[in-house]
């Protein structure tokens, strides 16, 4: 693990040194320090305090600043790849899209600073008034380990862009391909010491970081549990809040589908990265006349998969990050089974690399259909006609994403419309995300549909009114 990375990063914090463990092998990769609440505290200071000085430097350098954050990053786009791999149990192939994401984020958010950022208003003659975008100040992102790198990145690039400071706090699972990376790219690009601080750690950190005083805004991605405390505690504070939260998406298969196309797409829902992706599919929702053909081919395309070590094999799956959630995974599958499911393919695992797993003769109360699973399992649920199909989709308190699967433009839209969700993909994945759309959810998903290049004005910053006259005028008083 060589490389501008280390192997080494975040010492003489308050909270101690702890060893980065690669979750397929179990090797210690490095070592990282942990952020206690005064570390945390000493970071959002230093950020508030180095943020009118960034938000007054030229939009153009601003811009300049992170195309070079972007320019570094393809250089070493090896190294890092590296760490996604192997802290975050990536397969190449979702590393390195995890990095094409990442640039475009970075050159999308690099445009912001030299868009227009206000509007010139109506008003009486010899005043002059208008509205012009500020940034907020100091903004708080705190950030999942299942896709490190992007997660952070979609939401502090556009911050940064706009003129804000930013604290950021990686997941514990991934302290390098969350947090360093991030760090160092900025340094080599040359932006100024503090509008970017990392502080490393867990749930106390997080707490810490959210209660600062000088934070303005908190940009959360994670489980909807912790969500919901973010969301009181900001609001509680009078802090915009961001939440990005979990999903349980549904994939819907009617019956006029090219079911080897829906299969293959289905597939990639629920196992691409383990399952472990907001987007995932987590219920395939599949019309009577074509379940049992359907459920066939996608049990049998699991058997095909190979769960692996991604760096040391070829694997079309990783291990699930942790011994806590793979033993929640195998929970969720053992007790729809005991419920009455049927199992059609995978159900076992090898150490940390959970099988491909299929289960059919699944019912909407089953714990694979209202638990968030985050592994690698397609629950098929069988519907009689779409009616039925729309309001198993919406019989859940998630509102993320979903996918229809038909042979017909026309009706999938129809279906689409009927769905509660921030995001909808006719003949598509449910995984789909890029830096140019208003990404996020709905009800237990999150907030709203905000993150993306032109709703980062919105979410990144607010509105000031500003009048101006030449000279004072006389009022009736
Ligand atoms: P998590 O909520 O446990 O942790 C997320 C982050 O919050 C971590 O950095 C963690 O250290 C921090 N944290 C934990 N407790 C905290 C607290 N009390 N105060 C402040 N910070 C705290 O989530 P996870 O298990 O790491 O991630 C998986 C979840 O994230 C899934 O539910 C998934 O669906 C969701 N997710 C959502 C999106 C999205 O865009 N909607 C994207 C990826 C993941």
């Amino acid at each position: 693990m060589n490389g501008f990375v280390g192997t080494a990063a975040f010492q003489g914090l308050g909270g101690g040194v702890r060893d980065v463990v690669e979750p397929a092998t179990g090797e210690v990769l490095g070592s990282v320090g942990t952020a206690d609440a005064d570390d945390v505290r000493a970071a959002v200071t230093a950020a508030a305090a180095a943020q009118p000085g960034w938000a007054a430097t030229a939009p153009a350098e601003r811009g300049a600043i992170l195309r070079r954050a972007a320019q570094f990053l393809e250089r070493h786009s090896d190294d890092v790849v590296e760490w996604l791999v192997r802290e975050s149990g990536s397969v190449p192939g979702k590393a390195r899209y995890e990095l094409g994401s990442v640039l475009d984020e970075l050159w999308a958010a690099a445009a912001l600073p030299t868009e227009p950022h206000g509007d010139l208003l109506p008003d009486s003659p010899g005043r002059l008034s208008f509205a012009r975008r500020q940034p907020l100040g100091v903004v708080a992102v705190i950030s999942p380990w299942n896709v490190p790198l992007l997660l952070g990145m979609r939401a502090l690039a556009p911050a940064l862009a706009l003129g804000n400071a930013v604290v950021l706090k990686p997941d514990e699972n991934t302290p390098f391909s969350g947090g360093r990376v991030t760090e160092e790219i900025f340094a080599a690009a040359g932006l100024p010491e503090d509008v970017l601080r990392v502080v490393p750690g867990g749930a106390e950190a997080g707490r810490a970081l959210v209660a600062a005083e000088e934070v303005s805004m908190v940009a959360f991605t994670g489980s909807t549990s912790v969500g919901r405390l973010i969301g009181a505690e900001a609001g509680g504070a009078l802090k915009r809040v961001s939440l990005e939260l979990g999903g349980n998406n549904a994939f819907v298969v009617l019956d006029d589908a090219d079911v080897d196309a829906a299969v293959s797409a289905g597939a990639f829902g629920s196992f691409f990265h383990q399952g472990q992706v907001c987007m995932a599919a987590g219920r395939h929702i599949v019309l009577a006349s074509v379940a049992e053909e359907y459920v066939e081919k996608l049990a049998a395309r699991a058997e095909r998969l190979t769960a692996g070590d991604p760096w040391r094999e070829r694997a079309d799956l990783g291990p699930i990050i942790n011994a806590a959630q793979l033993e929640r995974v195998d929970r969720i599958v053992r007790e729809t089974i005991a419920a009455g499911a049927d199992l059609r393919a995978g159900g076992t695992h090898r150490g940390p690399f959970y099988r491909p797993t299929v289960l059919a003769g699944v019912k909407p109360d089953m714990p694979a259909v209202t638990e968030e699973i985050f592994g690698p399992v397609a629950p098929v649920l069988v519907a009689a006609d779409e009616d039925e199909a729309v309001a198993l989709a919406n019989r859940t308190e998630y509102g993320l994403t979903a996918a229809v699967q038909t042979g017909s433009a026309e009706r999938g839209l129809a279906l689409a419309e009927r769905l509660s969700t921030g995001i909808v993909h006719v003949n598509g994945h449910t995984i789909d995300d890029n830096a140019f759309v208003p990404f996020g959810g709905r009800g237990a998903s999150g907030n709203g549909s905000r993150h993306g290049a032109r709703q980062s004005w919105e979410e990144f910053t607010q509105w000031r009114w500003l009048t101006v006259r030449s000279s004072a005028v006389a009022s009736a008083f």
